[in-house]
């Protein structure tokens, strides 16, 4: 039986950077591996980039309310068409951004097909809330493994704290992708609640 990982952190933890450096080690065995990310994620539509500059493609892009185990199983026979090879795993970026349901379908995938599945994300929200693929993917992965960065004080940041042309703010639409305007900082909890005047919850 294979399993459900999740590799979790703050923002700028790193995260793409290990995903493609998995797929890389699995490649370099001549092993198949397949790439997905939900479609919330603008950035580079498809891309899946790294802060250090890697860009690959990814595979299949979710449908936000897409039934992510049949997807995943046509992809995997697509590939085995083109290669003669199967899929070693299935490595998912910004998994935070899956749906209940979809996480559900990447533990079937694990265990009922028997495909480790690998997935990155960011545990909580500016609002220091679990997102919804995150809470799920905290409840039922069999691994957990923090991806760590530091914060401004060189304590470990394990909050997203977000800016709005440079300024901190704490209400707004849980998702609000990082570009002109709108920039992240990753805090340690000390930092977040200087920032938030002791506010957690909005
Ligand atoms: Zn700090």
């Amino acid at each position: 039986m294979a399993k459900l990982y999740f590799r979790y952190g703050a923002m700028n933890s790193g995260k793409s950077t290990a995903l493609l450096q998995a797929a890389y080690n699995y490649e370099e065995r001549g092993q198949r591996v397949l790439l997905a990310k939900p479609v919330i994620d603008t950035r580079g539509d498809a891309s899946i980039v790294s802060r250090l500059g890697m860009v690959r493609e990814a595979d299949f892009v979710i449908g936000a309310d897409e039934h992510l185990r049949s997807r995943f199983a046509d992809e995997r026979d697509q590939l085995q068409l083109r290669t003669g090879q199967d899929a070693a795993c299935l490595l998912v970026d910004e998994a935070q951004f899956l749906t209940v349901e979809q996480v559900d379908d990447l533990l079937r995938i694990a265990v009922l097909d028997d495909v480790p599945v690998l997935a990155y994300g960011i545990r909580t929200d500016f609002q220091t809330r679990a997102f919804e693929g995150s809470g799920r993917l905290l409840e039922v992965a069999h691994s957990l493994e923090e991806l760590k960065t530091i914060c401004r004080c060189g304590r470990k940041a394990i909050f997203n704290g977000r800016k709005i042309n440079g300024e901190f703010v704490f209400s707004g639409d849980q998702v609000a992708i990082d570009g002109d305007d709108v920039t992240y900082e990753s805090l340690c909890a000390s930092c977040y609640l200087q920032e938030s005047n002791g506010v957690l919850e909005p």
